[in-house]
């Protein structure tokens, strides 16, 4: 980058619009957040994002994965992230997965049959689990129409890009974007930034964090596709009964691609998903995400023939279905927030007064129990009125693995846009607001269940007591003894949990 600098000169912005709770980016996070404010009662909500369309990696990017939402037979993980499922059920094609009421079975011929669709956990204990692959432009669809359904209290503004918040001292007290229409500004009382790499925090003062261990998956970026015209069980079956061509497959696709990719199933049988990981790559870098479209596209035609000349009997008519609309963005900057989650947040069973979701995790430290994840940690430290739901939330350089999950980003954006209603209504700001009545919302009105909460079935509470997560369970004695012979804390977080990189 060159060393000159240019000083903008100082211009008079017009204000476009005013609200009660601006959201900034409409992915998984950003939409929840809207579609939550407006049913806590907020009438006067702006949604800003700065593409065409909802849903940011698991729309734009092909994210199709919806992992782990229950433990042993608990759905643990509901409120909207449960409702994409139902309404995308009654959608030919639009999910792909066993649903809450298969939770929970250890059979292994059942666990085998969900592997690739989410409908099992990755790692042990093996069982089936409610999750689901998804059809990307369906939910597209859904979000728009959800959206529609909150038409008095949402006004939606798309192709408008969110550039810097109005600070007045520590107060945000809005934001101005940029668009087809000039440079303007959207007032508001309270601001959720989920544009997933901390756009507005970033330049609102509050402290914020880019390090993320060279390890983990959230230090790759991807630019997903689907390959189409061929049997994905067909390629099941090859795969299993030739494991050791399987290997050579995948070694000479990433040979040609220069990265490593995977395809898994979709809801439509003849598509195949391909995630991908190019490593040590910063989707917030001009150089890093120019690099991740090109080598991928360019690659690509090579891949498929490749595919098509080793395996004729599973891929002779494969071709190139599509590739996904945006970038895939794992992670890059993210808040430091009133409370930081770490590792330790797996192993011990931590109880937040402030929890606002169960985040049911994909790590063995815990057998892939739920996490209660504390409203702090949307909370960014120093600033006023902005809150931070989404894959940037408040994690270490390695926790953020684990949390970066898109029932996390569903069910801390659902709680910011509640927060930022119950702020409103109230006349408090996001430090003061009642967390309370906060949790019965969302426990009560929006089937969001929360640990010690009235408006909560106890037979969740039970469920974790009754499978002793909390009382070291059998494979973290096993990790925590990996770590000490090992002498690594870090070796031990990554390799046992979803450091594996298989999503
Ligand atoms: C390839 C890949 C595979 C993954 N696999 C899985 C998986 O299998 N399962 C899983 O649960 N998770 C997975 N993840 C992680 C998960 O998809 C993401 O962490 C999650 O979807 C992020 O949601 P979000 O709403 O926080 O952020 P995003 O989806 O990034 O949404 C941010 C939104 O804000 C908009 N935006 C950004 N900046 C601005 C701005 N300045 N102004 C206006 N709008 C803006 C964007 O366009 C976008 O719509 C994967 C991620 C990738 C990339």
């Amino acid at each position: 980058m060159s060393a000159k600098t240019y000083i903008e000169p100082q211009t008079t912005i017009p204000v476009y619009d005013e609200c009660d709770v601006l959201v900034v980016g409409g992915g998984a996070a950003g939409h929840s957040a809207a579609i939550a404010a407006a049913r806590a009662g907020c009438r006067n909500v702006i949604l800003m994002e700065r593409y065409g369309y909802c849903g940011g990696d698991v729309t734009g990017g092909y994210v199709l994965l919806i992992p782990n939402l229950s433990f042993h037979e608990k759905t643990y993980v509901r409120g909207i992230q449960e409702e994409w499922y139902t309404r995308l059920k009654k959608v030919p094609g639009g999910v792909f997965g066993p649903g809450p009421e298969e939770a929970g079975n250890y059979d292994p011929l059942l666990v085998n049959a969900w592997n690739t669709a989410g409908g099992a956990t990755f790692v042990p204990p093996r069982m089936v689990c409610h999750g689901f692959m998804l059809e990307p432009n369906q939910l597209k669809i859904e979000m728009d129409l959800m959206l529609k359904e909150e038409a008095n209290s949402i006004r939606v503004m798309y192709h408008s890009w969110g550039c810097r918040p109005i600070m007045d001292g520590d107060t945000c007290k809005g934001v101005i974007f940029e668009s087809k229409e000039g440079r303007k500004a959207v007032l508001a009382k309270v601001v959720i930034d989920a544009t997933g790499d901390a756009d507005i925090c970033r330049l609102s003062g509050a402290p914020t964090s880019s390090a993320i261990d060279d390890e983990c998956r959230c230090g790759t970026t991807a630019l997903v596709y689907r390959i189409g015209g061929f049997s994905y069980k067909a390629y099941e079956t090859w795969r299993k009964q030739n494991p050791e061509l399987s290997k050579s497959l995948n070694e000479n696709i990433q040979k040609i691609h220069g990265f490593r990719q995977g395809i898994f199933a979709t809801p439509d049988e003849n598509v195949a998903w391909a995630n991908n990981w190019h490593v040590k790559r910063d989707c917030s870098k001009i150089v890093d995400q120019t690099y991740t479209e090109m080598q991928t596209r360019t690659t690509l035609r090579e891949v498929v023939d490749f595919y098509k000349k080793a395996v004729p009997e599973v891929f002779r008519n494969a071709y190139i279905y599509d590739i996904a609309p945006q970038l895939g963005t794992r992670g890059s900057h993210r808040i430091v927030g009133e409370y930081i989650i770490d590792s330790n947040d797996w192993i011990f069973p931590k109880q937040h007064d402030d929890v606002i979701a169960w985040h049911c995790t994909v790590n063995t430290l815990n057998d892939n129990a739920p996490i209660e994840i504390p409203y702090r940690s949307i909370v960014p430290q120093k600033v006023n009125n902005i809150l931070a739901p989404g894959r940037h939330i408040s994690a270490d350089r390695i926790a953020i693995d684990n949390v970066n999950l898109i029932p996390q980003c569903v069910g801390t954006g659902q709680a910011a846009g509640v927060a930022a209603a119950v702020a409103v209504a109230d006349g408090a700001t996001t430090r003061t607001v009642n967390i309370k009545k906060v949790q019965d919302i969302l426990a009560g009105e929006q089937d969001v269940p929360l640990p010690r909460n009235s408006h909560t079935d106890p037979g969740y509470q039970e469920c974790l007591e009754k499978y002793e997560y909390g009382l070291y369970t059998e494979n973290a004695k096993k990790a925590i003894e990996a770590a000490d012979a090992a002498g690594t804390y870090r070796h031990w977080t990554i390799s046992k949990g979803m450091g594996t990189g298989e999503n």
